[in-house]
């Protein structure tokens, strides 16, 4: 039996590997289990494909429990702990998702449709919500770097070009109404280089364009952690890059820029503590109506260096390109992305950056990332 099959409304779901289902199958009590538990079958034993949870919750499972008849591997586990505080974060119960490892257990899965009856339906409807944004700390994507740390950007960009040291300085320039990633070549060029600010595209994932010729970047921890990362895959890059810290650590920068602020990849936490002392029902409000915005353009996903792991929109969760998808289908499929991210991603904001809409996915992001580190 299947989930996506079924058009009746059900409280809970139980989405099981092979061996659990096969194992539930001919138990005793199968045939007497309540009638709105339902069984989705996984493709692969031993794995949960995040999307099989998240697409039960996006089409009417007000809870699913993940069950193995043996033990799940630590990384499978953790990220499903991760998804399981992100849908919290977004305004789901935690108790909606449970986590469980043995054979079927009467009373247990009892139990949990009992827990998932009690706290009644996932509420996640499209009501705008006015004010909320205003409870957020100021400092939000957007907001620019100081002029003195332009200023320095754009004098020592000169100097290094004057001198022959580097072919072009790689930081960001104004093209048309947008903050783009922009080259400068001469000294007179350098002149239209600013430094980065929030949201700002990640400058990394254009090294690889200029991989054979000598370069100066700007790097925020965020491009740094990147290169690192790139480097890592073996990703053809610059050999010589001379790097122009913005909030970066000195030891690892040729220069630093001065002034730098509040920039990217210096996670502070302060906007995530800010929604978690919200009531769940508030988060839920503010979460629907900035998933509501979300016209399925695909560019969070064009902006993020890691977007082989971010397909998320692309399939069955939403429609691409459309405005039909639900709120909650649509928080799915992010919630989708940002549990697959969890671990590679550098937040550097360049998906919130990039959105036409203005949806936050930067705070999911952050979310991911602080629950990793605390399971892992
Ligand atoms: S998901 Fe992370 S790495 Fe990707 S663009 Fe967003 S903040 Fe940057
Ligand atoms: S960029 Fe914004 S509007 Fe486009 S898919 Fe991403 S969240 Fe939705």
């Amino acid at each position: 039996m299947s989930a996506q099959t079924t058009t009746a409304p059900y409280t809970a779901a139980a989405v099981e590997s092979r061996s659990y289902a096969s194992a539930f199958r001919t138990s005793p009590f199968a045939a007497t289990m309540p009638a709105n538990i339902r069984l989705t079958q996984t493709t692969a034993t031993g794995a949960i494909d995040i999307l099989k949870i998240l697409t039960a919750f996006a089409h009417g499972a007000e809870g699913v429990m993940v069950a193995w008849t043996g033990r799940a591997t630590p990384n499978h586990k953790q990220r499903l702990l991760v998804l399981r505080e992100l849908l919290h974060f977004v305004g789901c119960h935690r108790d909606r998702l449970a986590i469980v490892e043995g054979a079927p257990d009467e009373a247990r899965e009892r139990a949990f449709s009992e827990q998932v009856r009690a706290l009644g339906p996932w509420s996640f409807g499209s009501q705008p919500v006015f004010g909320m944004n205003d409870a957020l700390p100021a400092h939000g994507v957007g907001a620019h770097a100081s002029t003195a740390a332009s200023r320095a950007l754009q004098n020592l960009a000169g100097d290094l070009l004057r001198s022959g040291k580097v072919a072009g300085v790689l930081a960001w320039g104004q093209a048309s109404h947008e903050i783009q990633p922009m080259i400068a070549r001469t000294p007179e060029q350098a002149r239209r280089l600013f430094a980065g600010g929030r949201g700002y595209p990640n400058l990394a994932t254009l090294l690889e364009t200029v991989a054979d010729e000598n370069m100066a970047v700007v790097v925020r921890p965020a491009e740094l952690a990147c290169i690192d990362a790139l480097r890592e895959e073996g990703i053809h890059l610059p050999e010589h890059l001379f790097l122009i810290g913005q909030g970066a650590p000195r030891e690892r920068c040729d220069a630093l820029l001065p002034e730098c602020g509040d920039v990217p990849g210096a996670m502070s936490g302060e906007e995530l503590a800010a929604i978690e002392r919200w009531p769940i029902e508030e988060r839920a409000a503010f979460w629907s109506a900035q998933f509501a915005q979300c016209v399925h353009c695909d560019g969070c996903r064009s902006a993020c260096p890691f977007q082989c792991y971010t397909n998320c929109l692309n399939d069955a969760l939403t429609p691409h390109n459309g405005h039909t998808a639900t709120a909650k289908q649509t928080a799915c499929a992010h919630l989708a992305c940002a549990t697959r991210l969890a671990g590679h991603c550098v937040q550097c904001e360049s998906c919130s950056g990039a959105c036409p809409q203005a949806v936050p996915l930067y705070l999911l992001h952050q979310k991911a990332t602080q629950v990793l580190a605390s399971v892992a």
